[in-house]
C-alpha cells in the first residue's frame, strides 16, 4: 500500500478535464508546494542494528522491554500471555524533545486465540495493545516470558530527518488553503520527493492515513492527540496489520502518559 493506491482511488472519483499544460502544471505545483510549506514537519526514520534480546532500555522494535519489576511485562486479557513488545523508545536517545523516561508498546499477536478482532485490537485504548509511558529505576527485572511471539531484537541507533507534510485526509482539518487540488501535480510532488506524507515507519511527522483521518482522542481533556510514532510500512517487526496496514503511535498534548495505538489498512 502506498500513495499511490490512496490516490488512485480518489482518481476514479473524478471526471476526466483537459490536460494542463507543462507550465500550468510547474505553476500549479508550485501554488501546491506553497500551501503546503507551513504545514511542513521533520519526521526521523530510524536507522536500525540487530541486537541480542536484552532486558534494556536501549530504543528498539522487538525484544525484550525493560521491566520495573517481575510482574511488569502487559498480558493479554483475552489470552493471558505476555503480548510482544513491539516498540521501546528511550526518550533521552530521541533527536529532540529530549527527557527521562520510556515509552513502550506491546501488542497481542496471538492467532489461535483471536485476540486481535476479540479485542478489536485496531482501536485506539483497545485492550488488545498496551502502550505507555514509565520512568527508569533500578536495572531491569528478568522473566522468562510466556509468549507465542518475542520477535527479533532491533535497537535504534539512529534517526533521519526528512521533511514531512499533512495527508490530504486531513487537510481540511488543518486549514490547507481551500482551494488545493494535487490530483493533477501529484506525479510532480512524487518525483521531486516533495509535499507528501511518508508512509515508512517514522517517529513525530504527520500520520500516513490509509482510510480516513482517525485521530484519537484524550480521553479526559478530549483534545485531539498527536503522532509519536508511525509502523506498519516498513515491515521491521514481522507482523502485518491486517492487509498491508498502518498504525499510529499517538499521544495526548494536555497529558505524556495518555497514549493509543491504532491502525487501519486497506
Ligand atoms: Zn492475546
Amino acid at each position: 500500500m502506498g500513495f499511490f493506491n490512496w490516490f488512485s482511488n480518489k482518481k476514479e472519483e473524478k471526471t476526466s478535464k483537459a490536460m494542463p499544460t507543462q507550465l500550468d502544471l510547474e505553476q500549479k505545483y508550485q501554488e501546491v508546494i506553497a500551501a503546503l510549506e507551513k504545514h511542513k514537519r521533520t519526521a526521523y526514520l530510524p536507522v536500525l542494528k540487530d541486537n541480542t534480546k536484552t532486558f534494556s532500555t536501549n530504543s528498539k522494535y522487538g525484544g525484550y522491554p525493560y521491566l520495573r519489576n517481575e510482574n511488569d511485562w502487559p498480558i493479554c486479557e483475552n489470552c493471558k500471555k505476555h503480548m510482544p513488545l513491539f516498540l521501546q523508545l528511550n526518550l533521552n536517545e530521541l533527536p529532540i524533545k529530549k527527557e527521562d523516561g520510556l515509552i513502550q508498546l506491546f501488542y497481542c499477536t496471538n492467532y489461535d486465540e483471536d485476540c486481535e478482532s476479540e479485542l478489536e485490537a485496531f482501536f485506539p485504548f483497545s485492550k488488545g495493545s498496551a502502550c505507555r509511558k514509565i520512568k527508569i529505576e533500578n536495572p531491569s527485572a528478568t522473566i522468562q516470558p510466556n509468549s507465542i511471539d518475542i520477535f527479533d531484537e532491533k535497537l535504534i541507533v539512529d534517526w533521519n530527518a526528512k521533511n514531512d507534510y499533512p495527508h490530504p485526509e486531513e487537510y481540511s482539518l488543518r486549514n490547507v488553503d481551500a482551494t488545493i487540488d494535487i490530483d493533477d501535480v501529484y506525479e510532480l510532488m512524487e518525483e521531486r520527493d516533495c509535499g507528501l506524507t511518508i508512509s515508512q515507519d517514522k517517529l513525530f511527522g504527520w500520520p500516513y492515513w490509509i482510510q480516513s483521518e482517525e485521530y484519537p482522542y484524550d480521553r479526559k481533556t478530549e483534545t485531539r492527540m498527536e503522532l509519536l510514532y508511525q509502523m506498519g510500512e516498513s515491515e521491521i517487526i514481522p507482523y502485518m496489520f491486517g492487509d498491508l496496514g498502518i498504525g499510529h503511535l499517538t499521544q495526548s498534548p494536555d497529558n505524556d502518559e495518555e497514549l493509543a495505538f491504532g491502525w487501519a489498512c486497506s
